[in-house]
């Protein structure tokens, strides 16, 4: 051998075994080697069949840490969730690096649903903990999929699909969730897709309507304006409600677009009511966080030559809560162009008085749950007699919500609350109705007939 050629190292047989099977970062095995660990196992099972269980583990979060502190920081959490999972194994379970920030396990003696969730919970506290980074720590939580074999997939390719699916279910729920596979989650999770892309081809198609529902004064049944709501008809899912596709439409990450398509189709039919009625628009809490939401309210308004002064914006209180200073700053220039506030569904949730001083509402909206039970229940016609009462206090219009008949509505007047809404005055209506409700109820003339 010439001496001035420099040798390669030679990688043995076993060398060259162990780089393909194991992944370098963590030293746990690779999905190469959870491939043959679960055949392995299913084969073993073939004469014998228990079940077992597989799963994978989702970092929550993981990306913004890479993002925020580079690779180093993200290499480090990850060998430090590898360390803690690996003490987790107990009874020959398995645990490998997936891909990225997912970790895969095969728990043998796991075979049914309650188990699994249990060893979830364990693994996803275990991985709760702080992460030293040296300078800081941070906490992550985690998501989590498990499959049970042979009943998810007898195949390890549909087996892990099965886990795939699981692990989906738990990301699309939000952080931290826990989901054991089973054919009624599979269907959940093709419907969930499925309307996610209808609802994704009615937008682009511009196929949401809007209707549209009276807001009377309660002293004399008058229309004082009309609150604009979100309906949706599908050629194969049949009626959507709106409860259904704004969230998702919030959790896909389409809302903007929604809800801009939704405001000057009903900004457009507005122009056409007479000049005194307002209309009452819903604001989803995403929204909220997002700041160039005022001047896409205020373009749309004025591409459509509607006065923002006719314009009232429904929010939630959660929707303030989850991201208060942004939500201020989106207010306050709203306002500042003219556009009104109502606080929505007041009374439920996590309602705090201390809101209505920090922020400036005009009016507030007394949701159906309390008006509903207001002839039935004290306790509902004292909270509605309460919230009046500070209202009025504060200089701040009420609206009560759900009115279904002439009783709720006489009790609502007593008790002086000025304004109401509901089944009792008119259901929510296409915009060719709603301009025959007006001519006829209230001998408007079209504004473009004159
Ligand atoms: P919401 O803003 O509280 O709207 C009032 C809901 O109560 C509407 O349901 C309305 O049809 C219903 N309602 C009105 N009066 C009565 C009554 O007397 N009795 C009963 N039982 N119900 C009554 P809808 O249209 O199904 O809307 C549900 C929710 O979906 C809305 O609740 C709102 O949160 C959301 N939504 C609807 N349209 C939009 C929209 O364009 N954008 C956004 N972001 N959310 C919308
Ligand atoms: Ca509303
Ligand atoms: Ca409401």
């Amino acid at each position: 051998m010439n001496p001035s050629v420099p040798t390669l190292p030679l990688i043995s047989q076993h060398e060259l075994q162990a780089m393909t099977y194991s992944d370098p970062l963590t030293g746990l095995g690779n999905k190469y080697r959870l491939r043959d660990k679960v055949k392995l196992l299913a084969a073993e099972r073939a004469s014998d069949p228990a079940p077992f269980t597989v799963g994978i583990v989702n970092i929550d979060g993981f990306k913004p840490i890479n993002d925020l502190f580079g690779a180093h920081a993200g290499d480090e959490i990850l060998c430090q969730v590898a360390h803690r999972l690996q003490a987790c194994m107990m009874d020959g379970s398995v645990v490998t690096r997936h891909e990225g920030d997912e970790f895969a396990f095969i728990l043998p003696l796991i075979f049914e649903r309650g188990t699994a969730e249990r060893v979830g919970q364990m693994f996803k506290d275990v991985l709760s903990a702080p992460y030293d980074l040296g300078d800081r720590s941070v906490r992550l939580s985690s998501s989590f999929g498990f499959a049970i074999h042979p009943f998810a997939g007898e195949e390890f390719d549909d087996l892990m699909k099965s886990v795939e699916t699981a692990l989906y279910r738990s990301k699309r729920r939000g952080r931290g969730q826990i989901t054991v596979y089973s054919h009624e989650i599979a269907q959940e999770m093709t419907r969930a897709t499925q309307l996610e892309q209808a609802l994704r081809n009615a937008i682009m198609a511009d196929s949401i309507d809007v209707h549209f529902q009276p807001i009377v004064r309660l002293a004399d049944a008058s229309v004082i304006g009309f609150e604009a709501l979100a309906r949706w008809r599908d050629t194969d899912l049949g009626f959507v409600p709106p409860d259904v596709f704004v969230p998702l439409a919030e959790e896909r990450g389409f809302i903007d677009a929604l809800s801009e398509a939704l405001l000057r189709k009903a900004a457009e039919t507005a122009l056409s009511w007479p000049r005194e009625l307002f209309l009452s628009f819903n604001l989803s809490s995403a929204q909220l966080m997002n700041p160039s939401t005022a001047s896409n309210i205020l373009s749309i308004l004025a591409c459509v030559g509607f006065d923002p002064r006719r314009l009232e914006l429904e929010i939630t209180e959660t929707a303030v809560m989850s991201s208060a200073d942004t939500a201020q700053t989106i207010i306050a220039e709203l306002q500042q162009a003219g556009v009104r506030i109502s606080l929505d569904d007041f009374g439920t949730g996590q309602s705090s008085l201390g809101r209505l001083r920090d922020f400036t509402f005009n009016k507030v909206k007394i949701d159906r749950a309390f008006v509903s039970r207001i002839r039935t229940d004290r306790p509902s016609e004292h909270i509605i007699k309460a919230i009046i009462a500070m209202c009025d206090g504060l200089d701040l219009e009420v609206v009560a919500e759900g009115i279904e008949d002439a009783g709720e509505a006489e009790k609502l007047k007593g008790l002086g609350c000025a304004m109401g809404q509901g089944y009792f005055y008119g259901r929510p209506a296409d915009a060719a109705s709603t301009r025959r409700y007006l001519r006829e109820k209230h001998h408007f003339i079209d504004v473009d007939v004159i």
